[in-house]
Formats: structure tokens, C-alpha cells, sequence
């Protein structure tokens, strides 16, 4: 595990260890180091989800056959879900930032304009065809969308078995059945999508083929967010800030105002490093790189411009940019009126606390 702000930041799984990279002050600064909090319950999740128990057609015998992610929905959505669970579980991150966590999640995935035309099957072909390289508008591009939007249906599925089974079984059903076998082997062991079906029906039976067919291989508008509904919580927009993403935010020096406005913004010097397709900012004709230097007629600040969303909402004015985009400056006007806009989640009254449930500990 490295501790620096020389080298890059990585999460890469081995099958008995990991390398892991953090910011400098991760352990120093223990307050403000939870959004990276999930980096090692995500690794060491990967020695049974991605290594010992891998798709088969991710694992080549020799180099010269080629590596297919067709089920990269698993082997990385899964661990997405285990390693945000499991950092609750172990007192890693609070609940509370946990749910901030998933909040932040299941918005950036709903507002992600792609969904319009790509189902999240065909995001698994990003490693062989992107690279990771830079895209431009990638909400509408989408990216390796399998990772988040994997534990969205991954929670989704832990809610239907719980309320199939009446609150007896669970995901860790599925887990324990799924990846705790041949204990301390480290022979690969692989699997199909419909090994993934058998032992998810002998949990509990359903039609789990059409479930996973469903939210994987068809177009979706609408991110898969029926699993906070049936942990007791919906999805809402409040004025507050969402915990999990400013801090992250501070963090990395980025001003986020993604369901305002639809900009994340360099706050040091104004830049736009995020333009989401399709939002008031876009409209405007913004685009990453532009840098924003006057807000209504003043310097550039974050506080300014937040104020300026803040003050739009009650005066119905528009908000006045100064822009400079390459070596030119130009005026753009923004007429955005619904104020702040944060993602968090709501407790349904009367309603089961499953997610609660799912963020605890176990005894
Ligand atoms: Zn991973």
C-alpha cells in the first residue's frame, strides 16, 4: 500500500495481496480520507470475485487466446457492491457516508445520458476498444459503466432476495454459495452467466435470466433504482449538500454542481473538467476545458458562483458568465432557476429498513 501524492493513485487486485494506492495523509487525516474508503474492501473482495472464481471468458490458458468481459457486470459490479458493503460493515466508512455514497451513485448513473442508447452489457467492450483514455462527453458516451451501475443491479438483486425469502437470505447467500468453495484453493475456478443463474435460483427461486437479461443487456432510461425502494429509501434532491461528494469534491479541488447547473468545476482556476450532456450548462454551448472567470460580473469563486444558483432561483435572472475558451473570452448567459441541487436518500416511512440491514454489521 502506497501513501503519496508523487505517484498515481490505483486499486489493482492479485490474488493473495493487492497494490493499493492512497493519498499522502489517508491515515493522517482519517476525517476527510473516507471517500477512498471502499479502495481495500474492493481489493480484497477481488481475491474471491475476479480471481479465484473468474468468467470464462476472461480467462485465457496461454497469451495468445484473447480476454472477453462479457461478464465484467460480476466480476467488477459485484465487487463494487461487496467493497461499499463490506467497508460499512468493518466501521470503515459510517452508515451514513455509506448512503451518501450510494445516493451520489444512483444519481450520477439516472442522469447518465448514454443510457438513452447503450445498455451496460456492451460498456464491458470499453477495456478492449477505449482504454481507459480520455472520452469526450462521456455521460453520453458512457465509459465502464459496469462497475456502478453493476452494484446498482447487484443491490437490486440483494432487495429482491430478501423480500422473496421474507428477510431469511440475503446476497451473502449467493456469495458464500458462489465464491466460498474449494476453500483455499488458487486454482481458478470459472463460471458463466448461467452458473450465475443456478446459484442465484437455488437462493432463492425466480427468473433471475430475465432479472440480470433485463437491467444488463437492454437500454434502460432509467438507472436500476428499484433497490433503494425496497431497502425503505428513495432517491431525492434537496439544497443540502451530499456529505460524500463534497468531501470527495474538496478533495480533489472540484466544485460539484453536476445536478444544478451539470458542471463539476476546477476549483482553483474555474476550469470545467465535467459538461453533462443535455444540462443547463450545455445548453449554454459549455464544454470541458472552457474556464469560467467572472461570475455576474466578478471574479471567479466557488462561493460566488454557488451563490449565483443560489440567487437565480429567487431573482429568475439568469446567470452571467465570463468565459474563456483557448485564447478567446465570450459572455454566456445560463437562465438555470432551480437552485442547488444535492442527491440523498429518504427514508419511506413504514416500510422495511433493508438497507439499514445491509450496511450492518453481521452477528
Ligand atoms: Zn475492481
Amino acid at each position: 500500500m502506497a501513501l503519496t501524492d508523487e505517484l498515481g493513485r490505483i486499486g489493482l487486485e492479485h490474488h493473495q495481496s493487492s497494490e493499493d494506492s492512497v493519498s499522502e495523509d489517508y491515515f493522517t487525516d482519517w476525517k476527510h480520507s473516507f471517500p477512498q474508503r471502499d479502495l481495500l474492501a474492493h481489493e480484497y473482495t477481488h481475491s474471491w470475485n475476479g480471481k479465484y472464481r473468474r468468467p470464462a471468458d476472461l480467462y485465457g490458458a496461454t497469451f495468445n487466446a484473447p480476454q472477453r468481459g462479457s461478464l465484467l457486470w460480476v466480476y467488477e459490479g459485484q465487487t463494487e457492491f461487496w467493497g461499499n458493503i463490506l467497508a460499512a460493515r468493518s466501521g470503515l466508512v459510517s452508515k451514513e457516508q455509506g448512503f451518501d455514497s450510494l445516493a451520489l451513485m444512483a444519481a450520477t448513473y439516472d442522469a447518465q445520458s448514454g443510457r438513452t442508447w447503450r445498455p451496460v452489457a456492451d460498456t464491458t467492450n470499453d477495456p478492449i476498444i477505449a482504454q481507459r483514455s480520455p472520452l469526450s462527453w462521456r455521460d453520453f458516451q458512457r465509459s465502464e459503466d459496469y462497475y456502478v451501475e453493476g452494484q446498482l443491479v447487484w443491490l437490486d438483486a440483494d432487495m429482491m432476495i430478501r423480500k422473496l425469502s421474507h428477510d431469511t437470505k440475503s446476497l451473502d447467500d449467493f456469495a458464500k454459495a458462489f465464491f466460498g468453495t474449494n476453500d483455499g484453493s488458487i486454482i481458478v475456478s470459472t463460471y458463466t452467466f448461467d452458473d450465475v443463474v443456478l446459484t442465484l435460483n437455488k437462493v432463492v427461486p425466480y427468473d433471475w435470466a430475465r432479472f440480470l437479461h433485463d437491467r444488463i443487456s437492454t437500454v434502460q432510461k432509467r438507472a436500476p433504482l428499484n433497490g433503494l425502494e425496497a431497502g425503505g429509501y428513495k432517491l431525492v434532491y434537496t439544497d443540502k449538500e451530499n456529505a460524500f461528494e463534497a468531501q470527495a469534491g474538496k478533495n480533489y479541488h472540484r466544485l460539484p454542481l453536476r445536478f444544478s447547473l451539470g458542471v463539476i468545476i476546477n476549483q482553483k482556476n474555474g476550469s470545467l473538467g465535467t459538461v453533462a450532456w443535455d444540462s443547463p450548462a450545455y445548453k449554454a454551448g459549455l464544454a470541458i476545458h472552457d474556464v469560467i472567470v467572472a461570475v455576474n460580473g466578478d471574479t471567479f469563486t466557488s462561493e460566488g458562483l454557488v451563490d449565483a444558483v443560489k440567487a437565480a432561483r429567487s431573482d429568475k435572472t439568469p446567470i452571467t458568465l465570463l468565459v474563456k475558451t483557448g485564447s478567446h473570452y465570450h459572455t454566456v448567459s445560463i437562465p438555470y432557476y432551480d437552485g442547488l441541487r444535492y442527491p440523498h436518500l429518504e427514508r419511506i416511512e413504514n416500510t422495511p429498513d433493508r438497507l439499514t440491514t445491509l450496511y450492518s454489521a453481521r452477528h
